[in-house]
């Protein structure tokens, strides 16, 4: 799985974080998020697919290899 993070369209509402927060983080001073696996280990997909259907700015890509 490849995850992208486009980060112009995020809208800091942490929904990521909260769904896999050993791939999604937040910016300090913002709150924009920030991507820290594109490349997560498999246990961590279900959260990752998560994570992309609750964010509220379809700012989470997935590609399923
Ligand atoms: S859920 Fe979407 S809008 Fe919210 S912080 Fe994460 S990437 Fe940004």
């Amino acid at each position: 799985m490849r995850v992208t993070l486009h980060q112009d369209k995020c809208v800091a509402s942490g929904q990521c974080v909260l769904a896999a927060q050993d791939v999604f983080d937040q910016r300090d001073e913002d709150g924009v998020a920030v991507l820290l696996d594109d490349n997560p280990p498999a246990e961590a997909h279900d959260d990752v697919r998560h994570a992309a259907a609750v964010c509220p700015a379809l700012a989470i890509t997935l590609a399923e290899s």
